[in-house]
């Protein structure tokens, strides 16, 4: 067992299970994330019989960090798995701090037409010490603390949910790295029988949903899963995930000319949303070699977000990161298997 897939709980079961004292996964839990050992014999704190066994039981392995590619306020890491696998991870300076978009899965099934992920099928679900050692490898690699997470990267988190939740718990742990449940954020294409269960999860993290049009009629040609679940029940599962958690919900939009990007369009987003504690975050499309959609302009992106504005729903339009260093979802993992 990777010990990187441990809850605390689970390590707490774990000593218990060697018949030690299950206080020992807090000191253990402070050597892997506070001291970020790469050696169990690092440990001081811990008997050296213990240490034997944990070191039988618990491997301390981590992908392999393959490149780097850097810019100015972007990092874009490619890692190798155990099997030869490819995933990514992007790290982007804030100024009020540093966040980390991590991958879920290996490819994804979901199959949304713009999305460099989407064109290969999901080969498997990461473990989830995969998904906590990319924060550890690139907190190693920058030597600073990474203060935000979000789940952006190659995958649909939902699809992968026990790991993605498990995930969650030890990033957030105070005995683990301590990532606030308000600096993390799940982004999900709406598998909403996922957006029930998440209601029910006791941690406060953010949720995104990846609407991307108005209507279904714009959806189902761009998103597949919309076949499965239509614009009306995702909104309906929405409404009472913020009933439920009291929390802001944020609404992904990414602005892909002559598609969604029409005042039309706009005029239907702002009814669609009208009263939900949501706000819209318009992202310029990243375009990329291998499909044809193109990014709006940014006058069109302007009077998009102006028709919100006026229709009283909270917009704005993401930053850009790192357009010069493959940043759209999965481009590196794509250059990577193309070689
Ligand atoms: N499967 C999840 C999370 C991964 S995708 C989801 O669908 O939310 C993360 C976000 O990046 C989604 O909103 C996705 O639609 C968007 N995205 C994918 N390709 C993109 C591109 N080329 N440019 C901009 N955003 C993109």
């Amino acid at each position: 067992m990777n010990v990187y897939n441990m809850t605390l709980e689970d390590l707490e079961k774990y000593f218990e299970s060697i018949d030690e004292k299950p206080f020992k996964a807090k000191q253990l839990y402070k050597w892997l994330y506070d001291k970020k050992i790469n050696s169990y014999d690092e440990i001081t704190d811990i008997k050296k019989e213990v240490i034997i066994k944990i070191k039988e039981n618990l491997n301390l392995n981590k992908p392999e960090l393959v490149t780097v590619e850097r810019d100015k306020d972007t990092n874009k890491y490619l890692f190798k798995l155990e099997d030869n696998e490819y995933i990514e991870a992007v790290l982007m300076r804030h100024d009020y701090g540093k966040s980390i978009c991590i991958s879920s899965e290996v490819g994804c099934n979901m199959g949304c037409k713009f999305c460099e992920s989407g064109r290969r099928k999901k080969v498997r679900d990461l473990k989830v010490y995969e998904m906590v050692t990319q924060i550890l490898l690139v907190e190693e690699d920058i030597k600073e603390k990474i203060t935000h997470v979000v789940v952006m990267g190659i995958g649909e988190p939902f699809d992968n949910y026990e790991n993605v939740t498990n995930f969650i718990k030890i990033i957030n742990s105070p005995f683990g790295l301590k990532i606030g449940s308000r600096h993390i954020t799940i982004s999900t294409c709406g598998i909403i029988p996922k957006i029930y269960e998440f209601m029910n999860f006791p941690y406060q993290v953010n949720l995104a949903i990846s609407l991307h049009a108005p209507t279904n009629e714009i959806r189902d040609k761009i998103m597949p899963i919309n076949k499965v679940y239509q614009i009306e029940e995702l909104i309906e599962s929405i409404k009472k995930y913020i009933e439920k958690t009291n929390r802001r919900v944020t609404f992904e939009y990414i602005m892909l000319d002559g598609v969604n990007d029409s005042e039309l369009n706009a005029q239907k987003l702002s009814k669609l949303l009208k009263g939900i504690n949501c706000y819209v975050n318009l992202i310029p499309y990243n375009e990329t070699e291998n499909i044809s959609f193109k990014r709006s302009e940014m006058f069109k992106i302007m009077k998009f977000y102006d028709i919100l504005k006026k229709n009283k729903i909270e917009v704005t339009i993401r930053r850009e990161f790192g357009s010069k260093i493959s940043a759209a979802c999965g481009q590196l993992r794509s250059k990577k298997e193309e070689l």
